[in-house]
C-alpha cells in the first residue's frame, strides 16, 4: 500500500486560525489512523503578508494542541517545518519543464493592460478571465517586448492541459469528504503560476511541492474546491500522480456568517489567553464536522484518533457554539489535575502578590473555585479575597448581609469564636463552623445558611464562592479576625 502522506500548509499572514487548527488536526488524524506521516509546511510566497511572529505563532500553537508534526528539516534535533521562501530555486524548473511541454506560456501583459480588460468585462458584465493575448507570441515578439525591459510572468494554459488529459472541459475529481465533484474549466482563465519577480504562485507552488514531498491526501477546506481543478492539470502537466483530495465544510460563527473577530476569539492563541485549555480546544474542534461513534463527546487526542474516519466527516458547514465551548472547558477544568491546573491558572492571577500562599494554599484555592468555572480568566476575580487585606462588596452584599442586627450578632459571636479554632485543619475547621450554624439555628431559629452568608459576606464581600473550610484556612486567624472586625465596626 502506498504511505499515506498529509500536509498542513498554513499561510502565515495572521495568527494559527482556530479554522487551520481543524484542518491540521483532521489532517493529523487522518496520518494517525493510517500509520501515515503527517507535514508541516509554511507557505509564505505572498512576502508581504508574511511575517516571522506569525510564523512563530503557527508554530507555538500547533505544538501547544499537541499537533506536532513528524518530520522536515533538522533543526538541532527538531524538525522544522518546510518553508516555501526556502525554496524557491525549485519552482522555476518546473514551470520551465511546463514551457517546454506547452502548457504554459509566457504573459508580457502589465497590470495596466490587465486592469483594462478586468474593467471592460466589468462593463459588459462579465466575469473575467484572462484574453490569452500572449500565448501566441512569436519569439520576435517576445524578444521586442524584453528590449522593452518587460519581465513576463509565466501562465497555465487550461485549455491545453484540459484537452491533452480530458475528453470533456467539465472535470471531476472523487472527494475523499463531498464525493463527485466537477467544474467546467472552459471558465477557468489562465492563470500566472510563476509572478514576473520569478516567485511561484500558490496553486504551482502547492502542486510542486505536494509532489516532491510525496502527499498522497490533501484534506483542507472547501474554499479550496475551486484550486483543486487547476492543481489536478497542473499535476497532469507534469506527468505527476494526482493525490486524492477530502474537502472539509466550513466553520460558521453561531449567526451562519463567517467566523470572525466580530464574534469573538479565532486565533488559537487568543482562546488560550482567554483561559481555554488546549486538550478542550482540540476536542471542541474535533466535533466541527466529526462525530464520535459512542455518542460521548468529551475525548482526549489519542481517542479521538482511534475513532477517526475521513469518510465519516460531516460535508456540511459546522457551526462554532462558543457556548458549548465554554461547557467542554469547564468539564476539562474540573478534572484536570490540580497542580497543572495551578500551573496554567498563574497567568491569570498576575495582578495578585503570589507569594503570600503557598504552592499548597494556592492549589487548595483553585480547587475550590474550579467548579463553577469555564474559562480559567473566571479566575482572576473569583480567588480575588484569598488576597490582600481587604475585600470589596459585590453591590448589595454589605446591605443585606452586614448591615443587619441580625448580621452584626452573628458576626460577634463568631469574633468571639475564633481564639478556639483551629486554622491549621480544615477537617476541624469545617466541624466548627457546623456547631457555629447549629448555635444560631438552634437558639435563633436562624437557617444555617443564612448564617454562613454573614460569615462569608464579611470574609469575601460575596455570597457565593469556595468553601468556607478552605477560605478560613487559606486567610489563616489574623486575615480572618481583621476582615469580620471591620464588618463589625463599619455597621
Ligand atoms: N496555504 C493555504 C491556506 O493557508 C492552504 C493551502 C492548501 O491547503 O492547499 O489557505
Amino acid at each position: 500500500m502506498e504511505e499515506i502522506r498529509v500536509r498542513i500548509a498554513p499561510s502565515p499572514s495572521g495568527n494559527l486560525h482556530i479554522g487551520t487548527a481543524r484542518t491540521a488536526l483532521f489532517n493529523y488524524l487522518f496520518a494517525k489512523k493510517n500509520n501515515g506521516k503527517y507535514v508541516l509546511r509554511i507557505e509564505d510566497t505572498d512576502a508581504e503578508r508574511t511575517s516571522q511572529e506569525y510564523i512563530d505563532n503557527i508554530f507555538d500553537s500547533l505544538k501547544a494542541l499537541g499537533l506536532n508534526w513528524d518530520e522536515g528539516p533538522d533543526v538541532g534535533g527538531e524538525y522544522g517545518p518546510y518553508t516555501q521562501s526556502e525554496r524557491f530555486d525549485i519552482y522555476p524548473k518546473y514551470a520551465q519543464m511546463l514551457l517546454d511541454k506547452g502548457f504554459a506560456y509566457e504573459c508580457f501583459c502589465t497590470p495596466e493592460e490587465l486592469e483594462a480588460e478586468k474593467e471592460e468585462a466589468t462593463k459588459n458584465k462579465k466575469a473575467y478571465v484572462y484574453s490569452k493575448k500572449c500565448q501566441n507570441l512569436t519569439e520576435e515578439e517576445k524578444a521586442k517586448l524584453r528590449a522593452e525591459g518587460r519581465k513576463p510572468a509565466i501562465r497555465f494554459s487550461i485549455e491545453k492541459a484540459q484537452k491533452a488529459f480530458h475528453n470533456n472541459p467539465v472535470i471531476h475529481f472523487d472527494d475523499l469528504v463531498k464525493g463527485d465533484l466537477h467544474q467546467d474549466t472552459s471558465l477557468i482563465g489562465d492563470f500566472v503560476i510563476m509572478k514576473s519577480n520569478g516567485t511561484p504562485t500558490y496553486n504551482f507552488a502547492v502542486v510542486i511541492d505536494d509532489m516532491l514531498m510525496k502527499i498522497s491526501h490533501i484534506i483542507r477546506g472547501e474554499d479550496h474546491i475551486s484550486n483543486t481543478f487547476k492543481q489536478i492539470l497542473i499535476y497532469e502537466a507534469l506527468g505527476a500522480e494526482v493525490p486524492k483530495f477530502g474537502h472539509l465544510g466550513m466553520i460558521l460563527a453561531p449567526d451562519r456568517s463567517k467566523l470572525s473577530k466580530r464574534h469573538g476569539a479565532t486565533a488559537v492563541s487568543e482562546f488560550v489567553e482567554k483561559g481555554y485549555l488546549t486538550e478542550a480546544l482540540i476536542n471542541f474542534v474535533a466535533l466541527l464536522g466529526w462525530s464520535p461513534s459512542d455518542g460521548q463527546e468529551i475525548k482526549s487526542l489519542d481517542e479521538i484518533a482511534q475513532d477517526f474516519r475521513i469518510n465519516e466527516v460531516s460535508s456540511s458547514n459546522s457551526i462554532f457554539e462558543y457556548d458549548k465551548l465554554n461547557w467542554m472547558n469547564g468539564q476539562y477544568i474540573k478534572k484536570m489535575d490540580i497542580k497543572e491546573l495551578t500551573q496554567l491558572a498563574k497567568p491569570f492571577l498576575n495582578k495578585y502578590d503570589l507569594t503570600e500562599l503557598t504552592q499548597a494554599q494556592l492549589e487548595k484555592v483553585i480547587e475550590s473555585t474550579r467548579e463553577p468555572i469555564t474559562v480559567l480568566s473566571d479566575l482572576t476575580n473569583d480567588v480575588a479575597y484569598f488576597f490582600g487585606k481587604d475585600i470589596e462588596f459585590e453591590e448589595g452584599v454589605k446591605e443585606k448581609n452586614i448591615d443587619t442586627e441580625q448580621a452584626q450578632n452573628i458576626l460577634k459571636y463568631f469574633d468571639s469564636q475564633l481564639d478556639s479554632y483551629d486554622f491549621n485543619n480544615e477537617e476541624k475547621l469545617h466541624e466548627q463552623l457546623a456547631e457555629f450554624r447549629t448555635y444560631f439555628k438552634e437558639n435563633f431559629g436562624i437557617k444555617p445558611k443564612e448564617t454562613m452568608w454573614t460569615v462569608r459576606a464579611a470574609l469575601t464581600g460575596r455570597t457565593h464562592g469556595a468553601d468556607m473550610g478552605v477560605i478560613l484556612e487559606v486567610l489563616g486567624k489574623e486575615k480572618v479576625k481583621y476582615r469580620i472586625q471591620k464588618a463589625i465596626n463599619c455597621k
